[in-house]
C-alpha cells in the first residue's frame, strides 16, 4: 500500500520472533511478478473485450489469475453459440492488444488507488498491471463454462 510516497508491506508473522526495529530483507521474485502483472491485467481486458464484443448485460464480478488458472467469472447465464462468443472474444483481445493501451495508477488518493487503461474509465484496484497491454502479447479464452446464473471465462497467456 503506497500512503504519502511511502510503501508499506504487511505481513502476519506466525513463526518468527522479532524485536522492534530488528531488520528483516525482502525481495520480490520479479519473473513472478511480471507474470502475475500479465495475468491480473490480462483479466481487466477480457473483461473489457466481453463489455466490446457486445455483451453489455454481462457483469464481470470475480476472478482469479493463478499463473495456470485463471477466469473471469460474470453474472450472467450464457445461452447458446459458445463458439462464435470464444472466436469473437480472441478477435477482440488481440485487437486491443494491438492498440497498444497504456496502463496509468493514480495513487493520489490514499483510500482508493485508480488504475486507468488508455482510454477507457478508470477502474479501482490494489493489484499489479503491466505498463502497456502489449506486454501481454497474446492472451486465448480457452473455455467458457456456464452453470446457475454465471458464466466463467477461463484463459491464459501465451
Ligand atoms: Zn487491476
Amino acid at each position: 500500500m503506497k500512503i504519502k510516497k511511502k510503501i508499506y508491506h504487511y505481513w502476519t508473522f506466525q513463526v518468527w520472533n522479532l524485536e522492534k526495529w530488528e531488520k528483516v530483507f525482502s525481495s520480490i521474485n520479479k519473473e513472478k511478478r511480471i507474470i502475475n502483472a500479465k495475468n491480473h491485467s490480462a483479466w481487466h481486458l477480457l473483461s473489457t473485450a466481453i463489455k466490446n464484443i457486445g455483451l453489455k448485460e454481462v457483469n464481470p464480478e470475480k476472478g482469479f489469475h493463478f499463473p495456470d488458472w485463471c477466469y473471469v467469472e460474470c453474472n450472467w447465464t450464457l445461452e447458446g453459440y459458445k463458439e462464435e462468443i470464444l472466436k469473437n472474444l480472441n478477435t477482440e483481445l488481440q485487437n486491443l492488444i494491438s492498440k497498444k493501451l497504456n496502463i496509468e495508477v493514480d495513487n493520489s488518493n490514499s483510500l482508493s488507488r485508480r488504475v486507468i487503461f488508455e482510454g477507457y474509465e478508470w477502474i479501482g484496484c490494489w493489484w499489479t498491471h503491466v505498463k502497456n497491454i502489449s506486454e501481454i502479447w497474446k492472451i486465448e479464452v480457452t473455455k467458457i463454462k456456464v452453470k446457475k446464473w454465471r458464466s466463467k471465462f477461463s484463459y491464459k497467456i501465451l
